[in-house]
């Protein structure tokens, strides 16, 4: 049975300041993800804490915050069969040294900060995601 989803995915700025974007849009379209929405921005500090306040109390919180905001980002409703877990599988592991080969974050990643990109944990939070960035 099918059972089509959407999820959100950011290109992070360090992805976007060396310019893989299109590689990174061409991992998707390759898996069969349909990229609906899509639009090059860059946030504002504020914003990118309100993104992201389930972290609100970690050690990391601030730093994540400035460096989300830090330059422009790509951010992309994907679609398609299960996208919230197939977009997590393709991602990897939050640290790129730990995540396994053929995942974005071990070809792309530098560090556990810098990991190049974002994608919704859950159906609920992709709902949420998408329409903290597509509400109109
Ligand atoms: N992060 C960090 N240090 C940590 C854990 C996470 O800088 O020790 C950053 C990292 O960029 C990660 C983001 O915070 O992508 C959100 O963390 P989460 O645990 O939600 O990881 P993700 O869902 O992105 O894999
Ligand atoms: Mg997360």
């Amino acid at each position: 049975m099918s059972n089509l989803e959407q999820t959100l995915s950011i290109i992070k700025p360090d992805a976007v300041e060396r310019n893989l974007e299109n590689e990174i849009k061409e991992i998707f379209k390759n898996k069969s993800f349909s990229i609906l929405r899509e639009k090059k921005i860059q946030i504002e500090k504020s914003e990118a804490e309100k993104f992201y306040k389930v972290h609100a109390t970690k050690p990391f919180y601030n730093d994540l915050c400035t460096y989300l905001s830090s330059g422009p980002i790509i951010v992309m409703v994907l679609e398609k069969d299960n996208a919230v877990i197939a977009n997590r599988e393709l991602m990897g592991a939050t640290n790129p040294n730990d995540a396994d080969e053929g995942t974005i974050r071990k070809k792309y990643g530098i560090s556990i900060d810098k990991n190049s990109v974002h994608g919704s944990d859950s159906v609920e939070n992709a709902k949420i995601e998408i329409d903290f960035f597509f509400k109109d």
